[in-house]
């Protein structure tokens, strides 16, 4: 365990020294993979308002990354993520090797694991496989050692909160899960820790995926069928040879299935931008 230093932040980095630290407090939890921006620090603030102290998690978790995938060059910043937290005026920050989450060999396997149910099968479960189990499993492990009364997840990965939303109701942990709205560049390109893969020509493009969000969900307002409007969307993502659509659908904000009814209704959408997957999504109502 490190000393607080000027700021008051105290870093732990080993399971045995957080849950010495954090026992009987009243904490509210945002769990992230580093590499900290303006979205992270929104989730903080939020955090704020939940409880006495804010502990943040930075955990790149290697069981929610495929084979291929961005695992070894996943950007890890951990002295500049330090400064963003201490200057922002945060308690606690839990740092661990994998070997303290993992501590099996080869440090990214457990026999025991969270199964994402069906919310989990579609999108970012269908494109990447595994991604969800790992990610609950994770998030379990460190609800556990943290034992927050509230937990901060980014709208940014929808799929993910309902995920998360469900398995603290299936699970039945007493455990609070607050939504923090999408922090987005002033172009309205939702902040993310890959956008610094974005060519400038990328990145110029990029704000596309916002607008043809907001587009289609001002047709849907409209009145206009869903399969107009998000052909309409689509067509303003094409206009952008940088960009390819994986996809762009309207679901149940809660179950992801596809719906019509725009009460609970979610524009979801990756667009590709190169080898970047441009993860968004907009509500109808909000
Ligand atoms: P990550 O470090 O990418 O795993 O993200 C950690 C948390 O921050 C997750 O709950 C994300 O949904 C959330 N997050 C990341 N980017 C944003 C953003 N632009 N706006 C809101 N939340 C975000």
């Amino acid at each position: 365990m490190m000393s607080p230093g000027n700021g008051g932040l105290t870093v732990l980095t080993t399971v045995r020294h957080a849950r010495q630290a954090l026992a009987g407090r009243s904490i509210a939890f945002v769990p992230t993979m580093g590499a900290l921006h303006e979205g992270h620090l929104s989730l903080v603030r939020l955090a704020r308002e939940y409880a006495d102290e804010v502990v943040v998690s930075v955990f790149v978790n290697p069981m929610q990354f495929a084979a291929g995938e961005d695992f070894d060059r996943y950007p890890r910043t951990l002295d500049s993520d330090t400064a963003l937290l201490q200057a922002e005026g945060v308690e606690w920050l839990f740092a661990p090797e994998a070997s303290q989450i993992y501590p099996d060999p080869p440090h990214h396997a457990v026999d025991t694991m969270v199964h994402a149910g069906p919310i989990g099968d579609q999108f970012e479960g269908a494109a990447r496989p595994g991604h969800f189990d790992g990610m609950l499993t994770v998030v379990l492990k460190l609800l556990n050692i943290v034992q927050p009364k509230a937990a901060v997840f980014g709208q940014k990965d929808a799929q993910q909160l309902a995920l998360v939303e469900r398995m603290v109701a299936d699970l039945q942990l007493p455990i609070e899960i607050i939504a923090a709205p999408i922090s987005r560049e002033t172009d309205g390109l939702a902040r993310s820790s890959r956008n610094r893969y974005l060519t400038p020509e990328q990145r110029a493009a990029a704000p596309a995926v916002f607008q043809a969000l907001q587009h289609a969900a001002l047709r849907l307002q409209e009145g206009v069928a869903a399969g107009e409007a998000l052909a309409g969307a689509r067509e303003i993502i094409a206009a952008h040879p940088e960009l390819e659509i994986e996809y762009f659908d309207l679901v149940d904000r809660r179950t992801f299935l596809p719906t019509e009814a725009l009460e609970h209704g979610l524009l979801i959408t990756v667009v590709r931008a190169g080898a970047t997957r441009l993860l968004d999504n907009l509500l109808v109502y909000r």
